[in-house]
């Protein structure tokens, strides 16, 4: 590459100071230093970069983020792991039996980073043999009538991976979920053996090993691109408003503003429009429930 010319790039790994970029035009990954100005750089961020003659370059540049994806440290302050997704995975499994309002919480909780969810319902090789077995599958259709892609998977069984495959072409995605429910499973069959990091690590950036919990970023051999660590797999409910959870809700967006009241909190006044479309059919009460659950959770509904 030329030296010296500003180029564009994706970063695909970073190590406090240092960062792995993907460039653009060659798909090259290069080890590179950032400027001391630029804080906070994550994986999947787009930057702009500067190569150097000994092959490594540095980032001079963020560019804007469609999205961002949060997490909260150690002193519960939230910090950026993630940028520029196009969806975030939700698995959860015929077994562990996802809690009610499990899912729920999970959908608030994309719905509200902006990221399009889409539910993945993993062991379903257990779905005959599992007792909860078929009111999983009902309410995997409930939550797909509500708009959300879904897909049935059993990675013992290799079934739902063409769903899945075709789910992740083309985009970055992330998965999300409990512990147990088969994300490390799904990740090894999508991402088998050796380290398929796009590209080839040029020059200087070869040498060395490192290791890094901080998230990466996958291209997937059948398509697609995936950000992964542990924190992110993580991904949970945190520090929302009554309004993101509200809008959390996507089945509620129609009724909302139509309340005779303007600051109707949807609970028991007159003219809510919200009650009325539960009443009516519009809107679940098993998914109403869920809503005020998750407030109370939250310490936002007194
Ligand atoms: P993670 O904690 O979400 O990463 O879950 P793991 O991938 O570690 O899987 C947890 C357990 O579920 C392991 O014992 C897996 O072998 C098992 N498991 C994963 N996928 C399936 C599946 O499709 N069917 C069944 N029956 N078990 C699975
Ligand atoms: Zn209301």
């Amino acid at each position: 590459g030329q030296v010296g010319v500003e180029r564009e790039g994706r970063v695909i790994a970073h190590f406090g100071h240092t960062l792995d970029v993907r460039a653009a035009a060659d798909g090259v990954v290069y080890r590179c230093h950032r400027r001391a100005n630029l804080e906070g750089l994550v994986t999947g961020d787009r930057v702009v970069w500067r190569a150097a003659d000994d092959g490594t370059g540095v980032v001079v540049a963020r560019g804007a983020r469609d999205n961002i994806l949060q997490r909260p440290d150690n002193r519960g302050q939230l910090k950026p792991v993630a940028a520029n997704l196009d969806q975030i995975l939700i698995v959860f499994a015929v077994e562990p039996e996802p809690y009610p309002n499990l899912i729920d919480r999970y959908l608030v909780a994309a719905e509200a980073t902006g990221i399009p969810p889409i539910l993945v319902l993993n062991k379903c090789d257990l779905l005959s043999t599992q007792k909860s077995g078929s009111d999983l599958s009902h309410l995997l259709d409930g939550y797909h009538a509500l708009g959300y892609p879904t897909i049935k998977a059993s990675t013992a069984q290799s079934d739902g991976l063409d769903a899945l495959y075709h789910q992740l072409a083309g985009k970055t995605s992330v998965f999300v979920g409990q512990s147990g429910v088969g994300k490390s499973s799904l990740i090894d069959r999508l991402l088998p053996g050796v380290s398929l990091r796009i590209g080839d690590l040029s020059g200087d950036a070869r040498k060395g090993t490192h290791t890094t919990t901080t998230a990466q970023l996958y291209t997937l051999p059948e398509g697609g691109e995936l950000i992964d660590s542990p924190g992110i797999r993580d991904f949970s409910l945190t520090h929302l408003d009554e309004q993101q959870v509200t809008e959390g809700f996507i089945e509620f967006r129609p009724f909302l503003g139509r309340c005779r009241f303007r600051d109707c909190r949807h609970r028991n006044e007159p003219g809510c429009a919200l009650q009325a479309a539960v009443e009516r059919g519009d809107i679940h009460p098993d998914r109403f429930d869920s809503y005020r659950r998750i407030l109370n959770s939250l310490g936002i509904m007194t």
